[in-house]
């Protein structure tokens, strides 16, 4: 069974980033589902179950799915995130019958609150979780070299173009999708506390990125956390669990370009540089880290208190 996908590389299927995402609220799902077109499924781990609450996506093609992170935590108790996975699927091929439908798992990057419920798709029939260390990652995907350049992957009439992300973490991707026009940056860029591992490899993969960006069209830069405010310049506390006036998740091009303009601009010097839209730590140190645990331990007093 085949059926057409409508839209051509420049222009975008319709969907709705204008959510009221979860955000810790008492009483909320451990899991949000938004679904911004019929083959796009945008998750979110609540705040309630794991303060990180990062953003998942699901991409459908018509041979098989791919699902980018598989959240912060393991227990599908607390998370059941392949339950809700295969709801969503089993959704899907019941409007879109075919058989051997497989479904693809892999990671915007390796950090723990991305990979933490691996182990419940395994033993899944037609699925592959892909390693998250980098050699597996580029053997996977089957970049020829390093992870600097980008390979296509295809669902199946739905060809992401795989973008190798290095900086924050040596095994970081960004996703293309030409369905949806989305740029999937994981913790690479989003708007919050970017943490720069590799310095020289952050910078080299923002130019990359915004030259990509400048040669293909582009929707939205979508990541996988939320920890800024509303307030330009303002984040909220290491660890929040209720994160009430968020930072939207999207942000565009010109705000990647300005990612990459910070990030050269700070030639590489250690420490917290401030922007309205993100906060860029460059190689944390132990002071860094240190204000960082303080303000966590505040915030966690005046959660206690003001339990929303
Ligand atoms: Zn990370």
């Amino acid at each position: 069974m085949t059926e057409r996908m409508g839209p051509q590389m420049t222009d975008f299927v319709t969907g709705s980033l204008d959510v009221a995402w979860i955000h810790g609220r008492r009483g909320e799902p451990a899991i949000q589902t938004h679904v911004y077109d019929e083959r796009t499924v945008i998750l979110r781990q609540s705040k309630r179950v794991e303060y990180e609450a990062p953003f998942l996506y699901l991409l459908f093609g018509d041979d098989r799915a791919l699902l980018l992170d598989t959240g912060a935590s393991a227990d599908p108790a607390l998370f059941p995130l392949r339950a809700t996975v295969d709801a969503l699927v089993d959704a899907w091929l019941a409007k879109h019958p075919r058989d051997g439908y497989e479904l693809v798992v892999a990671h915007s990057h390796g950090h723990g609150d991305h990979v933490a419920a691996d182990a419940q798709f395994a033993g899944r029939p037609g699925t592959t979780v892909v390693p998250h260390d980098e050699p597996e990652v580029r053997r996977f995907f089957g970049f020829p070299g390093g992870l600097t350049g980008s390979v296509p992957f295809d669902l199946g009439g739905r060809v992401l173009e795989i973008l190798g992300s290095p900086g924050h973490h040596e095994a970081a991707i960004t996703v293309y999708d030409p369905w949806t026009g989305f740029l999937l940056t994981g913790d690479t860029v989003y708007p919050g506390r970017l943490y720069v591992a590799d310095y020289p490899a952050f910078r080299d993969t923002l130019e990359r990125l915004v030259a990509f960006a400048d040669t293909h069209p582009v929707s939205h830069v979508l990541g996988c956390h939320i920890e800024m405010t509303r307030t330009p310049g303002r984040d909220y506390p290491l660890g929040a669990r209720f994160q009430p006036d968020e930072h939207v998740l999207p942000l565009t091009v010109a705000q990647l370009a300005e990612v990459r303009d910070a990030t050269v601009r700070t030639g590489g010097r250690q420490g917290r540089h401030r922007h309205r839209d993100f906060i860029l730590y460059i190689s944390p140190g132990n002071k860094e880290k240190r204000d960082l645990l303080v303000r966590a331990k505040l915030r966690r007093l005046q959660e206690a208190l003001l339990r929303p």
